[in-house]
């Protein structure tokens, strides 16, 4: 059995699990349900559970070692109540093992987020004198995690004030409720992490020269290779598009869809650490990616839930979250139903897919039903079902970008607002003008949901600001945002810098503004597709604290994202001034003017 290392301040006494069950007949391992968590006292009856099942494996498997840990483990501890139990073999065992384990009647993990079949845990209950007890089965190979666990218990078993802490912890996040078992483990994230810390059990940082892998070679990839270049990491890039804006800061490009699992495992092999800029990444490829051997941050269940609306609305309604009242359709039926009960002006937007407005219909009327069937049509001849949901009448759209840290502690930035054109963002400024409590409201909202999904890396809220001052959320982004972008010059640390140190595991920087106010204006394309040559840039830049940023398109169209302007001042309002002032003088050469033949062959 592993005996972990001592730590000073914590001698660990331990105390082997005894077998009081262990004689009796083996116990039949029921269906496991999910339930929402709910913190009660420690129940001694868990500890011979444990005992019980250790025995039933030994006899099946002698000297494969089943350790009792988790909350359960801990005598006096109060906790959930769910029995956790440990082995640890070589990875080539796991197979057998879980083989075994669902021999016994465990089951695979249910729950949004399952661990990695590389180290699964599987999940049972037994029925132990009358009444249920729920075990979750962690397999873990050798050389894992099982010896922070061990030391982790160890450490609470021998130091009350470890446990009080523990325990006013958890009563802490519950307040004597019941909350959603996901949302519970990651509140507990950053003071878990401390212990470990203390116990010698630090999750190591990724640290320069090595690879950040970027699945998404848009805009807003380059600009997180430019600042992970700036703090000297590599950086290798999956998209399509040879020209893409990311390709000329990649040290290597892998040339793939979004959905092309062997590429993304080659892109992988090199890398420290993946994340993705944008969340049209396919959901399979993410999760082929997250196999325990190279993290990928933000995980696939912030993919998951932000890059499916439909998803999206049922993680924030159940997150206490308010949005827009909203009906899942599939049918011209079911959408003339959902129309009649939430009342016109609505939007029907596409589940998976949408961006910049695009795959969504507005439905003023009866006059547009056509056109929404029409998309209804074509979502559901791919399988997809679609958001309906009541368009509101908003006071201003507002957004607050959160980071949230591997070891679960969260920085936001200042509130910036947002103004939209045809579904298309045109110009963000910070701070919003907005009341104080409205801000904090909008920071512990955003902090809240990136809390709730695990979030390591940048999570986005959008958000309706109502004329009663509360707030809606419309939408929420797993990555850096182009609402963001002021945040390069006018934030002490500019929002892909704090993606980069979020994600390999480093501190946060400060999110502070750095003036009064800022502001970004988008530079988008007009006209017809063709050769993208730039005029204006110099006249732009003689304005003084104005920040031009190409994104290095090879081609320019009506209202493609093209680069961006931004401007610092004395405040938001100055800012923005001085930004539409400057990005006014940007343009591109018309058709058939400068485009010399080799322009396009680039
Ligand atoms: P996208 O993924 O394309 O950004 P959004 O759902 O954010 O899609 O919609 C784009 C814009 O359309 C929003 O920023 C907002 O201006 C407007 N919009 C979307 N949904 C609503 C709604 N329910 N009520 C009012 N305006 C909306
Ligand atoms: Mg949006």
């Amino acid at each position: 059995m592993l005996r972990p290392a001592g730590v000073a301040g914590w001698p660990l006494h331990f105390h082997p699990v005894t077998h009081p069950a262990g004689d009796r007949t083996d116990l039949r391992i029921l269906p496991y349900e999910r339930r929402v968590a709910h913190v009660a006292d420690w129940d001694p009856r868990t500890a011979e559970v444990a005992g019980a099942i250790a025995s039933m494996i030994a006899r099946r498997r002698p000297g494969l070692a089943v350790e009792h840990i988790g909350s359960t483990a801990v005598p006096g501890l109060p906790g959930k109540g769910i029995v956790d139990l440990s082995v640890e073999v070589d990875p080539a065992q796991i197979h057998g093992v879980v083989e075994l384990l669902y021999g016994l009647g465990f089951q695979p993990q249910p729950g949004p987020d399952p661990w990695p079949p590389t180290r699964p845990m599987l999940v049972g209950a037994v029925d132990f004198d009358g009444d249920e007890f729920r075990i979750h089965f962690h397999v873990q190979p050798a050389g894992g995690d099982q010896r922070r666990d061990l030391a982790f218990r160890d450490a609470l078993r021998s130091d009350p004030e470890l446990m009080r802490q523990y325990s006013e912890l958890k009563t802490s996040i519950t307040g004597g409720n019941s909350v959603d078992g996901f949302r519970y483990t990651h509140s507990k994230t950053t003071w878990i992490l401390g212990v470990y810390k203390a116990l010698g059990f630090r999750i190591p940082a990724v640290q320069p020269p090595a690879t950040i892998g970027i699945l998404g070679g848009g805009q807003l990839g380059r600009m997180i290779g430019l600042a992970a270049r700036e703090l000297g990491y590599r950086i290798a890039v999956l998209d399509p598009d040879p020209d893409c804006p990311a390709a000329g800061v990649a040290d290597r490009l892998e040339l793939a869809r979004y959905d092309d699992i062997e590429a993304a495992r080659r892109l992988a092999a090199g890398c420290a650490v993946i994340t993705y800029e944008l969340e049209h990444v396919a959901l399979d490829l993410v999760k082929a990616l997250d196999n325990g051997k190279v993290a990928i941050r933000p995980g696939p269940y912030a993919l998951k839930l932000t890059q499916d609306r439909l998803a999206e609305r049922r993680f924030l309604e159940a997150n206490g979250a308010r949005v827009a009242p909203w009906r899942e359709v599939s049918t011209p039926g079911e959408l003339r139903s959902g129309v009649a009960e939430l009342g016109a002006p609505l939007r029907l937007k596409a589940s998976l897919g949408g961006y910049d407005g695009r795959s969504q219909v507005r439905i003023g009327g009866a006059a547009d039903l056509a056109a929404a069937d029409e998309l209804l049509g074509a979502e559901a001849a791919a399988g997809r079902p679609m958001l309906l949901e009541r368009e509101l009448l908003f006071e201003a759209e507002l957004s607050v970008i959160v980071a949230r840290g591997v070891d679960g502690i969260s920085r936001a930035y200042p509130v910036a607002r947002n103004v939209h054109d045809r579904g298309i963002l045109v110009e963000s400024s910070a701070p919003a003008a907005i009341p104080a409590e409205t801000a904090a409201a909008a920071v512990s909202l955003a902090t809240d949901l990136a809390t709730g999904m695990g979030m390591v890396g940048l999570l986005t809220a959008e958000l309706f600001l109502m004329p009663d001052g509360s707030l809606v959320v419309n939408e929420l982004a797993p990555r850096v945002h182009n609402s963001g972008h002021w945040t390069i010059e006018a934030a002490a640390t500019s929002q892909f810098e704090q993606h980069v140190r979020a994600i390999c595991g480093l501190p946060l920087g400060s999110t502070e503004l750095r003036s009064g106010g800022a502001a970004t204006v988008n530079l988008l394309g007009d006209g017809p597709d063709r050769v993208a040559q730039i005029l204006g840039m110099d006249a732009a830049l003689e304005i003084p604290d104005v920040h031009v940023h190409v994104y290095d398109k090879r081609r320019v169209f009506e209202r493609r994202k093209m680069g961006h302007v931004t401007a610092v001042g004395t405040s938001a309002v100055a800012a923005l001034a001085t930004a539409r002032g400057a990005a006014g003088h940007v343009h591109w050469t018309a058709a058939g003017h400068g485009g010399d033949g080799n322009e396009e062959a680039r």
